[in-house]
């Protein structure tokens, strides 16, 4: 077989050459605007051209502090076709961890959308890399700023060249992005991907029982461009030649359900907290999205009232993945197999909220706490990835040699694997609930608290106990219709029938929020002192 190299620029190439016409509509600051794939790829060259004039030179790495739109779009292609990294940078990390990982990325070249000036303005002093600012803005005009040298995407890509060719000395192998994720403790830990790793991965969301994700799509991305690349679904759009649609800045659980609706979205991709609040728009007011084949959920376990919610009442198809900023991220997607469509309603649900069965390519297994493999998956364990997709360090960072270790990468996630290959995310290691020696899984009392029809949000998590380690306790957040009116009493006793009894929370604590991660997730950590404060006054 020949061993042709797989490229990003074959990508870039096969839009521009047989999706000419197809669109990218995107919502920026100045409203919708819409262009074909002719003319993104022209101004990605030019893009490109500009980088390469800006001293951008091979392997440098360019940040992007920016929403979902077209110029990002375009930037994650100009950047890695040149030989450059694209670092997407989470907008939503503080700002000395913003520095941190400009400084460790050594970007060179910044695009910043103008509206998030304010970030770079508030850390432009610690930068001690970045050679140029490039802002991203409707405006004629830049905002006022003091950052030099700035330029105007718009003006600059101007003076680009729409028929550039990109870097020829192109390895598979070398770097196209990076991405940085939260660790525990200390700061972000970078993970780099690789043109080959892109491709491939982009493959794998073309695949039927995956994603499905086809020229025939209409696929709008809601998890940001900064967060694992919004799950690579911008790359595979561009080969395949789907239409995409990017949703902007301060988006709204309005503004998500109607976008569907005015672009015949047929596939989405976000985090539960997101499908959350579309769940609760669409049951304030009326919309016809029945465009949507389909709803991909990831980033934290989708809770198994909602799924029910959107596949019974309202027909929406919904899809629960599994990945890592250090997977690209697919690596488990819940697509129930052929004979097992006609299985009692329960069990499909029960199957709908497992995170699924592997994507082809990648490999798992299930450790135990002493290294022990189970064979089976049966018990509870590690889980252990490999792939090609897979990440095989942090970015120049001591700590790899915990998450990486022969030829594995160690998830941090507890999972079992159930007879038919279909894995549960029990928990995070780090969320588990240890109770007088035995453990508790804080998703499945999520889950379970959640199927009730006045919570909107639940969080548990373990306090310290005396005599038991730890005990679960559960915070919860009520519908605005059911605030007042539902009891801790009732809600534990709503799940008692599921669990064995020293598995209930010792308490449920009402709020009116739960703290979020920069992307969407309960902070846990957080909610812990909180709590934990709170119950020792
Ligand atoms: P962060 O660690 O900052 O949240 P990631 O987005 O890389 O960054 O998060 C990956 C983690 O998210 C996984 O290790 C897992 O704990 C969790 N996760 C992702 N998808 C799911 C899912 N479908 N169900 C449960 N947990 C999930």
């Amino acid at each position: 077989m020949m061993n042709t190299p797989l490229l990003m620029t074959q990508m870039l190439e096969r839009a521009e050459k047989y999706f000419s016409k197809k669109q990218v509509i995107s919502r920026t600051e100045g409203g919708i605007h819409r262009f074909t794939y002719k003319e993104m790829a022209a101004r990605t060259r030019s893009l490109a051209s500009c980088l390469k004039e800006l001293g951008v030179e091979k392997g440098d790495r360019v940040g992007t502090l920016a929403w979902n739109h077209h110029r990002h779009l375009e930037a994650y292609f100009a950047v890695p076709c040149s030989g450059a990294v694209l670092h997407t940078i989470n907008i939503r990390l503080a700002p000395q961890q913003i520095a941190y990982i400009i400084n460790h990325a050594e970007d060179k070249v910044l695009l910043i959308d103008s509206d998030l000036l304010p970030l770079i303005h508030a850390i432009k002093d610690e930068l001690q890399t970045v050679k140029a600012f490039i802002i991203m803005t409707d405006n004629e005009t830049l905002p006022e700023t003091d950052l030099t040298p700035i330029y105007h995407y718009e003006k600059l890509l101007e003076q680009g060249n729409p028929i550039f060719q990109f870097e020829p000395g192109l390895d598979e192998n070398d770097p196209a992005g990076m991405c940085y994720t939260s660790a525990t403790t200390g700061n972000p830990k970078g993970v780099v991907y690789t043109h080959r790793g892109i491709v491939l991965h982009s493959m794998a969301l073309g695949l039927a029982d995956s994603a499905a994700l086809s020229e025939k799509d209409v696929a709008m991305p809601i998890v940001p461009m900064f967060h694992v690349n919004a799950w690579g679904l911008p790359f595979a759009g561009v080969w395949f030649g789907t239409t995409q649609v990017l949703p902007g800045p301060y988006f709204t659980p309005k503004l998500i359900a109607e976008l569907i609706q005015s672009e015949k979205v047929t596939i989405s991709a976000g985090v539960p907290t997101i499908w959350l609040g579309l769940l609760k728009e669409m049951e304030e007011n009326q919309y016809d999205l029945s465009s949507l084949r389909g709803l991909i959920c990831g980033g934290s376990a989708a809770p198994k009232g909602m799924i029910k919610a959107f596949e019974q009442k309202y027909n929406i198809p919904f899809m629960h993945a599994y990945g890592m900023t250090e997977t690209s991220p697919i690596v488990l997607v819940s697509t129930l197999k052929s004979y097992q469509q006609e299985l009692p309603e329960e069990e499909i649900y029960e199957l709908k909220s497992k995170q699924g069965v592997l994507v082809p390519c990648l490999e798992i297994k299930v450790m135990g706490a002493e290294g022990e493999v189970n064979p089976d998956g049966k018990e509870m364990g590690e889980l252990l990835i490999r792939g090609p997709w897979i990440a095989s360090e942090y970015y120049k960072d001591e700590r790899s040699q915990d998450a990486f270790r022969d030829g594995w990468l160690y998830t941090g996630d507890v999972a079992t694997i159930d007879e038919e290959g279909f894995v549960k995310i029990v928990d995070r290691t780090k969320d588990l609930i240890k109770s007088g020696g035995e453990w508790i899984s804080s998703v499945d009392l999520e889950n379970a608290l959640m199927a009730h029809e006045a919570v909107f949000e639940a969080a548990v998590i373990a306090v310290p106990h005396e005599q038991w380690q730890e005990r679960p306790v559960a915070c919860v957040v009520l519908k605005e219709a059911f605030k007042n009116m539902v009891s801790k009493e009732e809600l534990v006793e709503f799940i008692a029938p599921q669990f064995a009894k020293w598995w209930l929370p010792d308490d449920i604590i009402f709020m009116e929020d739960i703290p979020k991660t920069s992307v969407g997730k309960f902070l846990k950590r957080e909610l812990r002192e909180q709590v934990t404060q709170e119950l020792s006054k």
